[in-house]
Parts: structure tokens; sequence; C-alpha cells
């Protein structure tokens, strides 16, 4: 099953007016799409566009770089946010070095603290680590959680074995359609282990590269994955599906 496991369609350009790239969407036979949140109010909208739409689903959370404007009460709010049905997961939160918009010690108590929230409440973590591999760690570690899709994956070979090691899951954006880095890594990874998604409207896939990406674009990173691994397309949407359906226990649909 085509699932884009990671689209911002609750931000702009998309939640103004959603449906046509919903549609879009559902006409490149993708069936189910998880928005995740990045404050509280995009996690608030990720929730009125799922119980709006068909195979749509929510996770609600504090990005890094949103995680010096967090309110006090935050985790109050994600409580009552995630009792909702279609809450499948804490995200997107981790930690953001490459851009430094929030302080690293508030970004890692912010990140700390929805980590033992996910864990608390088993629910999965969808984790942004960028440049951040050693302080990432430390904090999934401390907490001895690791029920957590490293999304947009960026880092070495070498850190995604252990990622795996741990028990987690791996996704890849668009950007395994034209770094050789992102696909040497692929190459090295269980698909069994791994998700796709487009982490719209960023990310585009080749050949839409520089243009807005939208969730009908996860077929070119399944295309990108089945050259990579060499495996059948089919092959690889029934894989990816699997496994984020039982990662994010997706209901049936
Ligand atoms: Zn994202």
């Amino acid at each position: 099953m085509l699932i884009d496991t990671h689209a911002h369609l609750n931000i702009e350009p998309f939640c103004t007016d959603p449906e046509p790239f919903i549609e879009r969407a559902q006409n490149a036979g993708v069936r189910c799409i998880l928005v995740p949140g990045i404050d509280i109010r995009t996690s608030e909208i990720a929730i009125g566009l799922a119980e709006r739409f068909e195979g749509l689903y929510a996770a609600v959370g504090i990005h890094p770089q949103d995680s010096a404007a967090a309110p006090e009460d935050y985790l109050k709010i994600l409580e009552e946010l995630s009792a909702h049905p279609k809450v499948l997961a804490v995200g997107e939160v981790g930690l953001d070095y490459y851009r430094d918009y929030a302080p690293r010690k508030t970004q890692r108590r912010i990140f700390r603290e929805q980590i033992a929230f996910a864990r608390d409440r088993k629910l999965p973590l969808i984790v942004h680590n960028r440049e951040a591999d050693a302080d990432t760690f430390a904090l999934l570690d401390a907490a001895e959680y690791f029920n957590a899709q490293f999304h947009c994956y960026g880092s070495d070979a070498a850190y995604a074995q252990k990622v795996l090691e741990r028990g987690a899951r791996i996704s890849f954006t668009g950007v395994v359609t034209f770094s050789l880095k992102a696909r040497a890594v692929l190459k090295t990874l269980p698909p069994e282990k791994l998700m796709i998604e487009t982490d719209c409207p960023w990310m585009a896939p080749a050949p839409y590269r520089g243009k807005q990406n939208e969730p009908a674009y996860v077929r070119e990173v399944a295309q990108a994955f089945a050259e990579v691994l060499d495996i059948p397309y089919h092959e690889i949407v029934e894989i990816t599906g699997k496994n984020a359906l039982d990662f994010f226990r997706i209901p049936p649909l």
C-alpha cells in the first residue's frame, strides 16, 4: 500500500485548500497520509484534516525549531490532542543543530519531555534529527524508548545500523531520487525496516526538484527505492506500506 508517512498538509500552501492535493494523491494511488504537527496550532489543524478526510491521520508534537515558542502547558495540550482516535504518533520532535532556530538546551528539554510523553502513552515518535546524531541517541537511550521513525533520514550508513539495532525505523524523502549519498546509505539497509515519505512541501523528488512537493510524489520515492534496492516497484510499495501500517498501527483501510 502506497503511504506518505510525512506530509505537512497542515501548513501553507496546502492547509487553506487541501482537497486538490489529496485528490491528486488518491489518483496517484496514495491510500494513506500521515500529517505531523510542528507546534500546537498545526497539530490541531492536522487533527481537523484527519477528521475531514478518509485515509488521513495526524501526529501531534513540537518541532525543535518551534521549541522555544512552546507554551508552558504544551504537554497538557498534547495530552488532550493525543486522545483523538486519529492521532497515531508524537511528532515531529527532535533536534536541529543545523539551523539552530532555538537554543540547543531548549531543544533538548522539549525533546526529552516529548520522548517521555510518547513512552508513557506507548505512542510512536517521529524524530527529526539534523546534525544531532549523538544527542538524539543520548536522549532516546536515557529514556530507553526507541519506538521511533527517523524521518527524512540524512545521517550516514553506520548511524543507520545503530538506529536499526535499537529497533527504530528509518524513512526517506525524495532526496533519494537525486542524492548519491542518500542512495548509498539506502542500499545498505533492509527494506522491511524502511518507510517512505514526501516531507512536502519541501524535499521535492526528481523530476520536480526546485518545485513544490506534494503527497502524490511519494511514488517517485518508491520508484527510487525500487532502483536502488533492485526490488520491483510493487514490492517496495507492499513492504514499506506494511511497515508503516504496523509501525503507526494504522487501522485497516
Ligand atoms: Zn517534517
